[in-house]
């Protein structure tokens, strides 16, 4: 199977890469940088079957050669990142999901969207099941992404439906590992690179408010499930486990074997209070679920940003050039 891999040089994306080619996939990675890093993929460039493509989705998709999946990973994900990049990230739920399901539509190719829980917004259901339809502010701080996300579902549906083309819908729950960057702002890489650098950690208003996190490697386990099942979706995936940030916050310090303080700051506007995934269905579907405990994966992120901090103690964000 050759997969494209829109978003490839990003943290979910270069883990897709990896895992795709480990199996004996073709992986054409194309990505623009703007919140991913050429050093993510950098291993991978020598490898037989691998090939990368800068290009941004939202201008166009050109991809020689046969294709039988694509993945639509790009956007910016990070609340931090989609704020400092509202024009493009509505562009590339929009423009980019577009041009991507023209190009799984001339290759004949199965098309998989990454969703997230945000299409939920500050959920008024508890846990979130995929018959949820969500509340979500249209003009909110959190607007750009969310609404970029659900108009990238309804697209994705309409091409389903109107030109039969193979469908599938993941909304993705919070998760965390290697690759994310030092200064993405997501709540575990900020206390992790915290907590490693002796700094306070910033837990946003009292920490009340609750996330459910899943290791990196549970997650694309179920993506390949989705990608291979055939099924069209929506489907939750993430890890049911909630837990406060505050005590998110806690376990990482514990962790981390840091001597440092939580500190408090005000919470963003529209931070959903809860969130935790339903994940009945993709329980019965692909007889899928996390099996990486919260501490084991934290474990292995930490490890992982303490040799990134030792090796790169500044940040290295996207090295595209923003362009609304
Ligand atoms: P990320 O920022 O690390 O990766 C996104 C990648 O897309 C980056 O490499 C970036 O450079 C690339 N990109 C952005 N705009 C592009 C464009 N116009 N053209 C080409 N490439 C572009 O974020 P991530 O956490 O890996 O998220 C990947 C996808 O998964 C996103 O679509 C995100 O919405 C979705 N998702 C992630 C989570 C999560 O917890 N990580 C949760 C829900 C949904
Ligand atoms: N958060 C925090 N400190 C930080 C970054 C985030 O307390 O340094 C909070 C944030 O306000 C939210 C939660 O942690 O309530 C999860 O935030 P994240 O950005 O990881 O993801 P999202 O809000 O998109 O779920």
């Amino acid at each position: 199977m050759r997969v494209v891999v829109a978003g490839g040089a990003g943290f979910l994306g270069s883990h897709l890469c990896d895992r795709l080619l480990g199996e004996g996939e073709e992986v054409v990675c194309v990505d623009n940088f703007l919140t991913g890093r050429r050093s993510n993929v950098e291993h991978l460039l020598d490898r037989p079957g691998f090939d990368l493509i800068e290009q941004d989705v939202s201008e166009q998709v050109a991809v020689p050669g046969a294709v039988d999946a694509i993945l639509q990973f790009a956007s910016p994900a990070s609340p931090l990142d989609y704020a400092r990049y509202p024009i493009e990230t509505l562009k590339a739920g929009a423009h980019g999901t577009l041009n991507t399901l023209d190009l799984a539509r001339s290759k004949g190719a199965r098309f998989l969207l990454a969703s997230t829980s945000e299409v939920y917004g500050d959920p008024l259901v508890h846990p979130q099941e995929e018959s949820y339809w969500g509340h979500v502010n249209p003009i909110g701080p959190r607007s750009m992404y969310d609404e970029a996300k659900r108009y990238a579902e309804a697209l994705t549906t309409a091409y389903r439906n109107r030109h039969g083309i193979d469908t599938a819908i993941i909304r993705i729950f919070n998760t965390y590992g290697p690759r994310m960057r030092t200064d993405d702002g997501r709540a575990i890489p900020a206390f992790v690179s915290q907590a490693l650098r002796g700094e306070p950690v910033t837990v946003a208003g009292d920490g009340m408010q609750t996330r459910s996190v899943c290791y990196v490697d549970d997650l694309v386990e179920g993506i390949l499930r989705m990608l291979r099942s055939g099924l069209p979706g929506p489907v939750n995936l993430g890890n049911p486990h909630e837990m406060t940030i505050i005590d998110t916050a806690r376990l990482v310090v514990e962790l981390v074997g840091a001597e440092v303080p939580i500190t408090f700051m005000p919470r963003p506007g529209d931070d959903p209070m809860v969130r935790r995934p339903d994940i009945t269905r993709a329980r019965q579907q692909l007889d899928w679920e996390p099996t990486i405990e919260v501490r084991d994966g934290l474990l292995r992120t930490i490890e992982w940003f303490a040799a990134e901090l030792a090796a790169r103690p500044v940040a290295g964000a996207g090295t595209a050039t923003p362009g609304a």
